[in-house]
């Protein structure tokens, strides 16, 4: 049992406070997942097209209800305006697409020969128990549960006790529009507690996660134990590489990438490798580019406290390191000061033995390093634990297909390549297991039963 605990959020604007989240039980956890298990029946046994279409009229309403989402989400996270409101939209995107899609969900017939007839389906696990992080609440959780929901399972999702909010009225929304009791249950608190027995809980199926390397490994550790399946949304530390024949200003605008969210992203490109050719040239337009990038009007504050003074430890640490400092590389003073706003910041020099090169910083800070030719390229873009993305800049289309193929990482994107809810996503490495969005996460949110029929 236990007591609940209030957890008081500060908006990251300025500090104030702006919702106060319940701190769930392991009762509240065994209640869900007894809701979950009793609606999973019926909901799976619904035809695809009818979870389908409710899916959509979710997505419909929340479009509709898009600025109030944006409004909530802005408050709690920091997200500028226009960053959420294309977050609320890909998030009814999610389900949308696999709303969808789940009607091109079959199996398959294997020929065993006459008297047997064999074929393949794909079922639901039941109860997923799904974990989300502060960065992204509403995208990641509408990603997660779009598809699990789409496929037939039911789903327990304990949001961050820091973002709680969206998440709470995304399941407020599937209950008006039709999804039955029981189908998309929300409990709330802190990892450590609710999380952890969501985790544990017997009659959890599949566990979805996204958030940190640590939390993923101690949460695998238990699914291990229980032998359930992960899906493992983990950290990233992705290589964004300019070869010295791109397309400048079109590599300029994607180091500024690492800006979006404020850099509290796990797919930020956050390292960006130059070739020496155009190394000086790059550093000296990008330093200028991200120096525009004004906090408040179009850089994001860091979200909560604890990741506002993790970026400061940063600076230092990129100091000591002896990283050289273009740009940036303080929290901003004056009258942002009240919030947690960091000036965008970037170190060029950057080598593999420093920190800044090795570690998921999650803020807006882009380490440079220069590489002389595509073996050390490679080599630069590999050497590290993570494997969540990459980014390939080259004329040479021979090249990019070289150097992507080399690479290890979920996701390659070449001269800005752009992706999309179709597309795969999910980590090499240390960056996590499984995979996300496209039409491979209904994959991973089913199981296969090969049933076989005598005919004699
Ligand atoms: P975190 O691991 O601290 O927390 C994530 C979630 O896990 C939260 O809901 C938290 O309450 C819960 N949790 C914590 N301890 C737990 C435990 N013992 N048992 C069960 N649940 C527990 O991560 P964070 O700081 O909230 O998020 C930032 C991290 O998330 C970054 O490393 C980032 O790269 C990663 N991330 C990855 C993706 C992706 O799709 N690959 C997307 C966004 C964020």
């Amino acid at each position: 049992m236990g007591t609940a605990q209030i957890t008081t959020v500060t908006g990251p604007h300025d500090r104030t406070e702006v919702a106060r989240v319940p701190g769930g039980t392991p009762a509240q956890v065994d209640e869900a997942v007894a809701a979950a298990k009793a609606a999973a029946r019926g909901w799976r046994e619904l035809a695809p097209v009818q979870r389908g279409r409710l899916c959509a009229e979710l997505a419909r309403r929340l479009r509709e209800r898009a600025e109030e989402f944006v409004a909530v989400e802005v408050s709690e996270t920091g997200k500028l305006v226009g960053e959420m409101r294309g977050g609320v939209q890909t998030s009814a995107d999610y389900f949308e697409y696999y709303g969808g899609v789940v009607r091109a969900l079959f199996g398959e017939t294997i020929g065993l020969g006459a008297g047997d007839h064999a074929f393949t389906s794909r079922e639901p696990y039941g109860v997923v128990g799904m974990i989300t992080p502060w960065n992204g609440p509403l995208t990641q959780a509408a990603r997660g549960i779009s598809a699990a929901l789409a496929a037939g399972n039911t789903v327990v999702i304990k949001p961050s006790e820091l973002t709680s909010s969206t998440t709470v009225m995304l399941a407020q929304l599937a209950a008006e529009v039709g999804f039955p009791p029981g189908v998309l249950n929300v409990v709330l608190g802190k990892g450590s507690q609710v999380g952890a027995a969501l985790v544990a809980h017997p009659d959890v199926r599949l566990i979805a996660f996204t958030g940190s390397v640590e939390t993923g490994q101690l949460i695998a550790r238990i699914a291990a134990d229980r032998l359930v399946p992960t899906i493992l949304e983990l950290g990233g530390k992705s290589a964004n590489i300019v070869f010295a024949d791109a397309d400048l200003d079109k590599a300029v605008t994607s180091a500024l990438t690492v800006t979006v969210g404020a850099g509290q992203q796990c797919a930020a490109l956050s390292r960006l490798l130059v070739q020496s050719e155009v190394y000086d040239e790059l550093v000296a337009r990008v330093g200028t580019a991200m120096a525009e990038k004004t906090p408040g009007e179009r850089l994001a504050p860091m979200t909560t406290e604890g990741q506002f003074e993790k970026v400061l430890e940063y600076f230092e640490v990129a100091e000591k390191d002896g990283a050289r400092l273009v740009t940036g590389g303080h929290a901003v003073q004056g009258a942002l000061a009240a919030g947690r706003y960091v000036e965008p910041t970037v170190y060029a020099d950057v080598t593999p033995e420093m920190r800044i090169f090795q570690e998921e910083i999650f803020g807006p800070v882009l380490a440079i390093s220069r590489f002389e030719d595509e073996q050390e390229a490679i080599e630069l873009a590999n050497d590290s634990d993570f494997g969540l993305v990459a980014s390939v800049w080259t004329r040479d289309i021979g090249r990019a297909l070289r150097v992507a193929a080399r690479i290890d990482a979920g996701q390659v994107m070449v001269n800005g390549g752009r992706t999309g809810i179709e597309t795969p996503f999910g980590g090499y490495k240390a960056s996590g297991l499984g995979r996300e969005k496209g039409f491979e996460s209904l994959l991973h949110y089913t199981q296969l039963k090969t049933t076989v029929v005598s005919t004699q």
